[in-house]
Formats: structure tokens, C-alpha cells, sequence
């Protein structure tokens, strides 16, 4: 009963793709349409949740709204979508846009009274439909690079208004695009499931890149796969399209066994809280040692996404001594497929046994590990599999806590743990500047902070795998002025921020003695005012203060006189 009822809905879902668009929008730009991203695209730590358009390696193209609609919210941050509007259609979608460079003025002159009147750079509200209403067309911004972004692009997003679930944009305007061109397999990876299957005698993952011959043609896995047991499997693929050079995210991935399909996924929507669960949806471990994506082709316990459609969770169960004939088959948007075939042989074979564990954590419950200098608590839902917590720590004469290496791999948390290090003796008399850090293999430090508690530091962490330790920082942020004799001839105040080690935590600059706006971009070190006839008198002696807070709570302070 339960297969019929899968194999109803692979039809649909086969056949669901060429639906006609739902509304009719128009493109938020008016330049040839070239995407350098698509819907779902992976990423660390979450699915791409829009199309980044090109604009023509430069910034300021003219932005519009894709419909009739009022501006809901407007976000402004040095990082994520930098500057960022939302306007809700009257369809219940809400188009989003990201990384702009400046907001046409009638929506910039709102969002800089409030920004006066919270004090704040950054700022994220929420507006009423009859405070700024737009129509369709008009222009509303100009695109830019700013925040997390990469290079000048539109980050835009369609939303379904009631739930925020973002939703693939090429369902709305897919018509404004072609796309003639097959996804590209580039991998196909075997996971025995442990205790339960085995390959090669292992119970190890294999991983085997997929080459192409000289016609195009691609080429074998390379190597004999004999598997017994429980296995899921996995596929590395990027998909391109026309007009563009970029590749992009494969849309739809189905895994067929002897001709049943017992895999499926299609990323058209997903919501935000689950967007962190691409960490169980791709091969994470191979992901954090080797930069690659595999998707895997089985759904893990503690994974609820639910853009897939199964047999078993797509595990396979290999239980007879014959071939067993898969076949991958990844399309796009618009249709093009391309398919990969290849035979697993069925070979019976010891399955190596759970090892040995002295401290498992299970998908079901909470999970803790701790000793005299050391707490680590996972509340329960953060796991996606159970999983053999490993800890090692040694003492350290350069940190002030010993170092802990916080399990042997890479394991993804799908909300956070609270980790506590104990500081050692040289760090109990005086107990500010200090916070933990991460090392990285190439033994870099990224500072994380977190709060003093109980003789050591407790910091909130989202994966395992990593390597910890308490540092100091007792060097204040670096304040200097960018050619304070050209600051009125430019019409803007450029000041430099640069804090060496646990960065910028919070800045303010006052223009006699009241708050003045100072933009920054997470991309640069620069702090920008631009001058303000309407909220400063000209033809006056003024005075600037800049004072900042770095992450181990160090504080600097910058004062200067200047005519305006
Ligand atoms: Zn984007």
C-alpha cells in the first residue's frame, strides 16, 4: 500500500514541473537575465533561499517591484543582505531583495528618521501596508554587494507571505529564463550503515569521482562495489544553464533500484528553521575535510525536511548475490535530465560490528559529556544521527585552559550546544579579556567570546569536530581618521575601525554630543557618515566622538574638532 501510494506522487511530482507560472510578475531587473545562483543551491550551513541575479559586474543597476504591494519590512546590516527590502504582493507571496547599494529616496528618507530615532546603524522593521505602498515596475533601489556578498548581485526571493517559507522565484518567473542545458554528475558515494551493511569488507564510506571520456560520455565508477546489508548512497552534481558560466544547484535528484524509485528529492520550498538541516542532507564530514557536496540519497532520523519522497528513507538493503542495477536521474527547471547508471554486486560478506562506545548520543535524546574541566550539554533535537562522542584534551602553555579537541569529526548540530572550558591557575586573578577560541587545522584562531561562569567560559557552539581552547585579548580597537581635511570638500567622515583579535562588538559616533549615522559593510574596515544639512548647522566649530567596544569588551574613544 505504501509503495502505491510513492509511486502516485513520483508521477505527479514528475509531471508537477511544468506547471504554468502562478502569478504574473515582472523581473525585479531590466538586463539580460544571467543567475550566478539558484533556489536550494548549498551552502555552509543552509540551502541558497533565492536567485542571485548578475548585474553586469557592477553595482547600482536599477531595482524594481515584481507587483503592486507595499514595502513590509526593511533590513539593514554590515553583514548578511547588507541593505534589504521586502514587499508583500497582494497574491501572499513577499519578493525579497538583497545586497542593494542605496533605496530610492522616498523609502531611504524613512529608514534614515529610523535609524535616528532608534540610534542604530543597524536595523530591521517592520512597516504598515499604508506607509510606503509601491507599484508594479516601479523602481525601488539600486543593486549593490553589500553584506555577505561575493561580488555586485541581486539576492532575490519569493515568499509565501502567511509562513515566510521561501520558495523557488523560477516557479514565478521561470518564463524570463532558458535553460537548455543537463545537470553534470561529478560523484557517486556508498555509506554502509553501521552495524547493519558493509562494503568492500569496510564499514567505511566510499567516495569515487565520476570523470567524463573524450566524447563527452561518463565514465565508470573505476572501482567494483560489493556490498551486503544496509547502504545508502550519495551523489555529487551541479547543474548549469544558458547565459551564464556559473554552476548552479541541482533541483531534483531521483535514485531508482532495479527500476523502483526509492529516492526523491525536489527543492522548491523550504522553511528557515530547517534551512541548517542541509548539514544532514549532504555528506557533512566530506563537506568540513574537503570542501565538497555530496547530496545524500537517504534521510537520517533526526532530519524532517520534507522535500523528499522514499522507500525505506532511501536506505537499500542488499540481501541477495546478484547485481543490483541503480540509476541516478537529476533534471532541472525546465526538464533536462541527465542519468548516471552503475551496478552494485551483491556479495555476502561479514558485517563489521558497532564499535566499542563509551559515550554514545542518541538522536532521541539529550546528551552530555563532562569531567573536572569540561561540560559539553546538547539538548535534545540538535542531533540528526546517533552518534560515538570522542574526547581528547592536553595542556597548553600558550592558551589559559588546556586544549580540547570536542570529537574526532565533524558532526552538525541543528541548533547549538553550550560547551564550558575550565581557565587555568594564570587566568583566576583577574577574569576580563578572556574568551574561547577556535583553532583551525592550519592552527588559526577565530574568537568565539562567551561569558565567564564558575571559574571558566561558557560559549554556545553548533557542530562537533572542532578544536577549543581560552584565550586573551587585551588590546583595545584601533580608531584612526581617513584625511580629516578632506571630510567636508567629500561630504562624508571616513573613519578606520580594526580590532586584531576578538573583533568589533559595538561602535558609536556623536557629532556634538548627539548620535550621528556611521554605516559600515562587514567587507571593510571603513565607517562612513555623510554629511547632513537638515541635522547639522552648518558654518560651526563641531565635535566628533567615535568610541568603540571590541569582543573582550576593550574600549577606545576618538575625538576630534572640524568646521562644517
Ligand atoms: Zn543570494
Amino acid at each position: 500500500m505504501k509503495i502505491i501510494r510513492f509511486t502516485l506522487l513520483f508521477v505527479l511530482f514528475t509531471y508537477g514541473t511544468f506547471t504554468v507560472d502562478a502569478q504574473n510578475f515582472s523581473p525585479p531587473l531590466r538586463i539580460p537575465v544571467s543567475l550566478s545562483a539558484n533556489f536550494g543551491e548549498l551552502r555552509n550551513n543552509h540551502f541558497h533561499s533565492g536567485l542571485d541575479y548578475r548585474t553586469q559586474q557592477s553595482v547600482n543597476k536599477p531595482v524594481y517591484s515584481i507587483d503592486d504591494g507595499f514595502v513590509s519590512r526593511i533590513n539593514v546590516s554590515p553583514g548578511g543582505y547588507g541593505l534589504a527590502l521586502y514587499i508583500d504582493h497582494p497574491g501572499g507571496h513577499t519578493s525579497v531583495y538583497g545586497h542593494l547599494n542605496s533605496f530610492s529616496k522616498r523609502i531611504a528618507d524613512y529608514i534614515k528618521q529610523k535609524q535616528y530615532e532608534k540610534e542604530t546603524y543597524r536595523i530591521d522593521i517592520e512597516l504598515k501596508p499604508e506607509e510606503i505602498p509601491v507599484k508594479k515596475g516601479e523602481q525601488i533601489a539600486l543593486s549593490g554587494n553589500t553584506g555577505g556578498s561575493g561580488g555586485p548581485h541581486l539576492h532575490f526571493e519569493i515568499r509565501d507571505t502567511k509562513t515566510q517559507d521561501p520558495l523557488d522565484a523560477k516557479d514565478f518567473l521561470g518564463k524570463t529564463m532558458t535553460d537548455t542545458q543537463k545537470p553534470d554528475i561529478r560523484g557517486i558515494a556508498f555509506y554502509p550503515q553501521e552495524g547493519k551493511g558493509v562494503i568492500n569488507g569496510s564499514s567505511n564510506p566510499i567516495r569515487l569521482n565520476i570523470g567524463k571520456t573524450k566524447s563527452g560520455d561518463y565514465g565508470g565508477l573505476g572501482k567494483t562495489i560489493h556490498a551486503w546489508g544496509t547502504i545508502g548512497m550519495g551523489v555529487k552534481a551541479y547543474d548549469r544553464m544558458n547565459e551564464t558560466g556559473s554552476v548552479l544547484g541541482v533541483e531534483n535528484v531521483a535514485l531508482f533500484v532495479d527500476g523502483v524509485p526509492v529516492f526523491r528529492s525536489s527543492m522548491n520550498r523550504f522553511p528557515f528553521d530547517k534551512t541548517r538541516m542541509i548539514n544532514s542532507f549532504v555528506d557533512f564530514e566530506d563537506w568540513r575535510n574537503n570542501k565538497s557536496f555530496f547530496m545524500k540519497s537517504f534521510v537520517e532520523p533526526g532530519n524532517t525536511l520534507t522535500l523528499y519522497e522514499t522507500i525505506n528513507n532511501g536506505y537499500i538493503n542488499i540481501s541477495a548475490e546478484r547485481n543490483y542495477n541503480l540509476r541516478y536521474e537529476l533534471s532541472d527547471h525546465y526538464g533536462n535530465k541527465t542519468t548516471y547508471s552503475f551496478v552494485i554486486k551483491g556479495q555476502k560478506q561479514a558485517i563489521p560490528p558497532v564499535p566499542v562506545c563509551d559515550n554514545r548520543m542518541s538522536v532521541l535524546l539529550s546528551n552530555w559529556f563532562t569531567n573536572a574541566d569540561f561540560m559539553l550539554s546538547i539538548p535534545m533535537g540538535n542531533l540528526y544521527t546517533d552518534i560515538c562522542y570522542n574526547h581528547r584534551q592536553w595542556a597548553s602553555l600558550i592558551y589559559y585552559s588546556d586544549v580540547y579537541q570536542v570529537n574526532n569529526k565533524p558532526v552538525p548540530l541543528h541548533r547549538s550546544a553550550i560547551m564550558w572550558l575550565k581557565m587555568n591557575d594564570k587566568a583566576r586573578k583577574d577574569t576580563t579579556g578572556f574568551g574561547i577560541i577556535e583553532i583551525n587545522k592550519k592552527g588559526e584562531e577565530e574568537w568565539m567570546g562567551g561569558k565567564y561562569k564558575n571559574g571558566g567560559i561558557e560559549v554556545a557552539i553548533n557542530e562537533l569536530g572542532g578544536r577549543y581552547a581560552i584565550s586573551r585579548d587585551t588590546v583595545a580597537p584601533v580608531i584612526s581618521p581617513v584625511a580629516p581635511s578632506d571630510w567636508v570638500k567629500n561630504g562624508r567622515i571616513n573613519i578606520t575601525l580594526k580590532d586584531e583579535k576578538s573583533g568589533i562588538s559595538f561602535y558609536r559616533g556623536e557629532i556634538d554630543g548627539k548620535f550621528a549615522l556611521f554605516s559600515n559593510d562587514v567587507k571593510s574596515t571603513t565607517y562612513t557618515y555623510v554629511f547632513d544639512s537638515s541635522r547639522l548647522t552648518k558654518g560651526q566649530l563641531h565635535q566628533l566622538i567615535f568610541r568603540a567596544t571590541d569582543g573582550a569588551g576593550n574600549k577606545s574613544e576618538y575625538r576630534i574638532e572640524f568646521d562644517y
